[in-house]
């Protein structure tokens, strides 16, 4: 760990800040677990650790290589990862890119063809808007979900819901604030319906292949 973290502000200190921060959670519901916790009746998810790590690392992998070759985010010089596991809570490798000097200082209109925060249409892409609700919507908290984890005095530590914003800007030292329409879409989760206000903020393409919690921020 001391030698990888070394390896990590080497690369930071040649190449300059990270320009995109991922997090990427194991979805127990992937069919290469699901198949397997077939074999023994009564078995679950948490009694299988073994499997669930291997198939995260599978798809982990296989999207490390995307990132790398499929350039979706531009081109990436550098990534540093790492895996968590929270007590028995499910893996999750949270991921920094560097890209590449060109790809740099984007303009709000290159963020917002890398990554959204509003909900998909559900007639012109109903595969994207089942995805975003599944994964992607910060659950309902405040008033109507007071005993969410998120909330601590009354407040959501997430900073959910978010303000309406009509258009992609970029305040002091390079941190956007994203787009969030209010064009009238909405999710029903929990009875509790669910704005633009509540998306978690995605890359429309890897949402649909890797079928899990994927933030690209
Ligand atoms: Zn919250």
């Amino acid at each position: 760990m001391a030698q990888n973290y070394q390896d990590a502000v080497a690369i930071c200190r040649k190449v300059g800040y990270l320009d995109l921060f991922m997090t990427f959670t194991c979805n127990p519901k992937w069919f290469e677990i699901t198949q397997y916790l077939e074999f023994i009746e009564g078995q679950n998810v948490e009694d299988r650790p073994d499997i669930i790590t291997r198939v995260f690392k599978i798809n982990l992998d296989e999207l490390l290589h995307d990132l790398r070759h499929e350039s979706h985010f531009g081109r990436v010089i550098a990534i540093v990862y790492t895996i968590k596991f929270q007590k028995r809570g499910l893996s999750h490798a949270h991921i920094l890119l560097f890209l590449d000097s060109k790809d740099k200082c984007p303009s709000p209109a290159d963020i917002d063809s890398i990554l959204t925060t509003e909900i998909p249409d559900p007639h012109e892409d109903p595969i994207a808007y089942e995805d975003v609700k599944q994964f992607m919507m910060h659950e309902s908290c405040g008033y109507a979900n007071p005993r969410s984890p998120c909330m601590v005095n009354d407040k959501c530590t997430k900073h959910f819901p978010t303000k309406i914003y009509e258009e992609t800007t970029i305040v002091e030292e390079g941190f956007p604030i994203y787009r969030r329409r209010n064009d009238g879409k909405t999710i029903v989760k929990i009875g509790i319906t669910l704005d633009n206000r509540y998306v978690v903020p995605y890359n429309v393409d890897s949402l649909v292949k890797y079928q899990s919690q994927l933030n690209v921020e």
